[in-house]
């Protein structure tokens, strides 16, 4: 199949948009916890040969209607393998960020590119990384959080509470 092959570096953009319109080797159907029921979308990753093509398309996050509003919203890959938490955390068993190789954050294998957030609360992008592998990332969980992240603090960019959660899953 041509995206086993692909090398998102050396085609055009035609080929990149032909990688999203196929069907994604494992996906996360990302849903908002209490307070934030209505946070809903999908993370799907894609094979490609030299890493993987990363297509986010999450709607409903809790935007500011301010005129500069930031609406950036963190998103990463927990070592966790659940959405569940207590009444404190209500996505707790999520964990720490995925981090193979020990590493500070934000060069935690897990994280991701933050969420840009447009007016009417949704967010959708696509990009490429070699950060992780399919098989290093499937059945854990990737979480979404109620800030942006700073990529400075530790050990998670002092990105606010985790709002949205779903499980890496295959077919
Ligand atoms: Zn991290």
């Amino acid at each position: 199949m041509f995206f086993n092959r692909y090398n998102v570096q050396n085609e055009d953009e035609n080929e990149f948009l032909n990688i999203i319109a196929s069907r994604p080797f494992a996906w996360a159907e990302v849903k908002g916890g209490n307070g934030y029921e209505n946070v809903r979308g999908r993370v799907s990753f894609y094979r490609v040969q030299n890493g993987v093509v990363v297509f986010a398309n999450i709607k409903n996050l809790p935007v500011s209607q301010e005129v500069c509003a930031e609406n950036i919203f963190a998103m990463h890959i927990h070592q966790g393998e659940e959405c569940t938490g207590d009444e404190n955390d209500q996505f707790k068993n999520a964990k720490e960020h995925l981090n193979l190789n020990s590493c500070e954050h934000p060069a935690h294998t897990g994280d991701l590119e933050p969420l840009f957030a447009g007016r009417n609360g949704n967010a959708v992008y696509a990009y490429w990384t070699d950060r992780f592998t399919l098989s290093q990332i499937l059945g854990k969980v990737v979480v979404i959080h109620l800030q942006r992240d700073d990529f400075v603090s530790q050990p998670s960019g002092d990105s606010g509470v985790k709002i949205a959660c779903g499980k890496i899953v295959t077919r």
